[in-house]
């Protein structure tokens, strides 16, 4: 069987470590195996994905289409053109997706048209906020895939519902969770722990990248004032995206707890989030990274395709409203946080369970 296995963004390379090392694995005993890696180009910049590749051991792309940043449609239709021509060049039995970014939508529906199967990992999952990009992707991706892998019963019932078939779901676990677990060990401190002379359990890790956050600098800027102030004087770093660093770059905030540095790599990043005293963010993935690590968690959105990190693990929503933060904080700082226990197969070996599953297909 060949797989093309597509990857655009950060949360992809993530995703895609541990699927491509259980193929490897699998075909230490199974020649008929084969897969080929392409990597869109939606994120391009070093430390958004090199950076990744380096870390997780991720093997260089077969190729990479290159198509880098742009509108919605300019970025959807790009990624189609050179994927089409990619499968074309090179014939696939199965184009794997994983996530919810407009590679993982665009490639599925190239791969659907050419009458390719599709699989996808970590199908299922809903916001039902259709002003998410991501949300929209997920339901494309899902309304034309073939082969479902869900992190959680939550994820299988939201397909179930939609009228997928049974034999079509395979509950296999979180394949984010599979890296998290494999380079635990690995995590490093930054090089400015020390000139920032941070202390375990003294700090916060902030990120937001979302639009409903980041696009309105008002907004934003309110955010940041009402974190920063409640924060009892611990440091903020605050690890920019480049869609946030664009907004921020004009405005003159300036708050003497709030550090922004350059997005981290995964070891520095997640070293930082293991140590914290409490993650800020509206990111999915890192809310099911706090939740396995058990650090406190509160995210900066309304909504949330990832309950089981509210239900189970240490997440709390707070909503958009800059006016939330302030009492959380105080529940934070009063030991009255939830602790939270780790969802069903989220155990590391995710990417073992679809890879299993992937040779039994026709
Ligand atoms: N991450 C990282 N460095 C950073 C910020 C995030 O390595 O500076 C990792 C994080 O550990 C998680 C992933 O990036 O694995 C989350 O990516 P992102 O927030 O972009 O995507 P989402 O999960 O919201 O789709």
């Amino acid at each position: 069987m060949k797989i093309t296995i597509v990857a655009g963004a950060r949360p992809n390379f993530i995703k895609i470590a541990p699927i491509i090392k259980a193929i490897q694995k699998q075909q230490q005993c199974n020649e008929n195996i084969h897969y080929r890696l392409i990597h869109t180009g939606q994120h391009y910049d070093k430390n958004l994905s090199d950076t990744f590749f380096e870390e997780l051991n991720i093997p260089k792309p077969d190729a990479n289409l290159e198509v880098k940043s742009g509108s919605q449609a300019v970025q959807t239709a790009a990624i189609m053109v050179a994927f089409e021509k990619e499968l074309l060049d090179n014939p696939t039995d199965l184009v794997l997706v994983v996530g919810d970014v407009t590679s993982t939508m665009a490639c599925s529906i190239v791969a659907k048209k050419s009458n390719i199967k599709v699989a996808h990992v970590e199908a299922g999952i809903r916001s039902y906020d259709m002003t998410m990009p991501e949300e929209i992707n997920r339901l494309v991706t899902d309304s034309i895939t073939d082969y479902f892998f869900t992190t959680t019963v939550w994820a299988s019932e939201n397909l179930r519902k939609a009228g997928v078939s049974e034999d079509k779901i395979f509950f296999v676990g979180n394949v984010m969770i599979d890296t998290l677990l494999s380079k635990r060990s690995q995590f490093k401190a930054p090089d400015f722990w020390n000139d920032f002379k941070l202390e375990s359990n003294q700090y916060f890790v902030l990120t937001l990248h979302r639009p409903a956050n980041v696009d309105n600098a008002e907004n934003l800027l309110e955010l940041l004032s009402e974190i920063t102030q409640s924060a009892n004087g611990m440091p903020v770093l605050f690890p920019i995206h480049p869609r946030t660093a664009k907004v921020l770059m004009e405005s003159d905030f300036k708050s003497s707890n709030l550090t922004i540095i350059e997005p981290l790599g995964y070891l520095e990043f997640n070293y930082l989030v293991e140590n914290a005293r409490c993650v800020i963010t509206d990111s999915g993935g890192i809310t099911e990274e706090t939740t396995v690590m058990g650090i406190p968690c509160m995210t900066l959105r309304d909504n949330t395709e990832r309950p089981e990190t509210i239900e189970l693990g240490t997440n709390e929503l707070l909503g958009t409203n800059p006016k939330a933060i302030r009492p959380a904080m105080e529940k934070l700082f009063n030991n009255q946080w939830k602790k939270g226990t780790i969802p069903e197969k989220w155990d590391g070996k995710a990417a073992e369970r679809i890879v299993e599953h992937l040779v039994t297909l026709k």
